[in-house]
């Protein structure tokens, strides 16, 4: 059996499959079989020499990729009109002191020399900007609780990594800082270790209280995966968390809040809802994170974290994250952070993952679905272990167009966007992740954060992008290193 059965495989165990019979997820028709059925080797020849391949020549008036489609939808998981919501001033006269400086420098660190600091920050790429503390190199050099040590161990992290190690110091200091570095290089524990740490040492929270520690993210699968990481590293000690992002129910998410959590993560939208209804408030936020800052400027939720930001009391201690610095999270930088620490790192400019092949199609519009059958057909032909397949498009429309066409030829794909609801984007991920379905089309709602080490199969990276003239110049941008046409 060749290993990528193994990827099809799942989705063919017949039991599992079972939960959500007669979904139209599952592959149209024939197809159907082809991957739910018995599961087994014989599938495979299917696959490999499947309908990709040979309905090449039958797709007379088939499902064409519809024409343009606009730009007006391209954003998904925005956050409706709550930025017009009235929210209430806040007094920050009188606010009770706390702590936030936490930090005791192992001797190891402490006595390291310059020389040996620098040659780690050289070969970890990491560059910081301000008065900053040495990096710390190993887990024992930091003084963290016995409970997140053992996390850490149950997750088999042998070291830190470069963000963890020199964000980490800094963090517990109390000091506000930036990080840029790219998706993958754990920025996530980056920011969720230090949290616990300081809420374990804040006054416990009394009935009525919102949450120490507050988290904003862009979409609610990241925050979904935040809380992921919260909830592996914080329940031991009794630190709570929700996570409340628009497009679910109110009801089970006011209550967390009602009920008290120590964490909350956070899309800006649903949060402005919970302030505004006085579902929730932020009187004892002492942490805030802005995590993929960049991200959440781009998707326009600029409005919306000034307006959750103005309800904090100004000597918290705010983390931005983001993977690229242009000058608009600059500035939130600036209005936010005040005297801040930035640390990169890597390269400042946003550059290609290099371990992913490019290769750059500049097409006509009305040939990219014959295109993309193609090159489906070829990796499916060539590739022992052909791994997990991500197509992003720009519009939703054209997300379901390129689904049924994907579809039609009995491979079974899910669809991401910001028109599907919540428990559809949640059940595609999952399918996704588990394998049960190895082609998602999402437009960029999917486009950043979501983890690569359960979504992709990393040796098998290579990306292929089919343009049209009109995109010559975006491409132009996106593709760093690439001459251009
Ligand atoms: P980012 O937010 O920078 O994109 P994540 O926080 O999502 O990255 O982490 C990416 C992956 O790295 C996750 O699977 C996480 O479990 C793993 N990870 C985090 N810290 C470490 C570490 N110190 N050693 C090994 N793996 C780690
Ligand atoms: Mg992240």
């Amino acid at each position: 059996m060749a290993p990528h059965d193994r990827d099809f495989g799942h989705s063919g165990r017949g039991g599992r499959g079972g939960d959500r019979g007669g979904d139209d997820r599952r592959g149209g028709g024939g197809g159907g079989n082809r991957f739910g059925g018995g599961g087994g080797g014989g599938d495979y020849h299917g696959i490999r020499n499947g309908r990709v391949e040979k309905r090449r020549d039958d797709r007379g008036g088939g499902n064409r990729f519809g024409g343009g489609g606009g730009f007006g939808d391209r954003r998904g998981g925005g956050g409706g009109g709550s930025q017009d919501l009235p929210m209430r001033p806040v007094d920050f006269s009188n606010l009770a002191p706390f702590k936030k400086n936490f930090y005791q420098e192992h001797p190891n660190v402490a006595n390291r020399s310059p020389y040996e600091v620098q040659r780690y920050r050289e070969e970890q790429e990491i560059t910081v900007r301000g008065q900053v503390p040495n990096p710390i190199q190993d887990f024992s050099e930091v003084h963290l609780p016995d409970y997140v040590m053992k996390e850490i161990r149950r997750q088999g992290y042998k070291a830190p990594t470069a963000i963890q190690a020199q964000g980490w110091p800094i963090a517990m200091s109390g000091s506000n800082f930036v990080g840029i570095a790219k998706t993958g290089s754990g920025k996530t524990l980056g920011y969720i270790l230090p949290a616990i740490v300081h809420i374990n040492n804040q006054q416990p929270l009394q009935r009525g209280d919102g949450p120490i520690a507050l988290v904003l993210a862009p979409t609610r699968e990241l925050a979904q995966q935040i809380q992921q990481v919260a909830t592996e590293f914080g329940s031991s000690s009794y630190v709570r968390n929700t996570c409340v992002f628009g497009g679910a129910p109110k009801g089970g998410q006011m209550r967390d809040l009602q009920r008290g959590c120590e964490i909350v993560i956070a899309t800006p939208g649903r949060l402005i809802d919970f302030l505004s209804a006085g579902s929730t408030n932020l009187k004892r936020c002492t942490y805030l994170v802005l995590d993929e800052a960049d991200r959440m400027l781009d998707m326009g939720f600029e409005p919306q974290i000034r307006k959750i930001v103005s309800q904090i009391r100004p000597d918290r201690q705010t983390l931005m994250w983001s993977a690229t610095w242009p000058k608009e999270v600059k500035q939130l930088a600036e209005d936010f952070l005040g005297n801040y620490i930035q640390i990169n790192i890597g390269s400042l400019e946003l550059s290609a993952n290099h371990n992913i092949r490019q290769v750059v199609d500049v097409c006509d519009e009305f040939s990219k679905e014959e295109k993309l059958k193609t090159l489906l057909s070829d990796i499916y032909d060539t590739s022992e272990s052909p791994g997990k397949i991500i197509i992003f498009v720009e519009t939703k429309r054209r997300v379901d167009n390129l689904v049924r066409f994907i579809r039609s030829f009995g491979v079974r794909c899910g669809a991401i966007h910001g028109d599907k609801s919540q428990s559809e984007r949640d059940f595609v991920l999952r399918e996704f992740r588990s394998g049960k379905s190895n082609i998602l089309v999402a437009t960029d709602v999917a486009a950043r954060g979501l983890d690569p080490t359960t979504t992709t199969e990393p040796n098998h990276q290579r990306a292929s992008f089919f343009l049209s003239s009109g995109w010559r110049k975006a491409a132009c941008k996106v593709l760093t290193g690439w001459p251009g046409p």
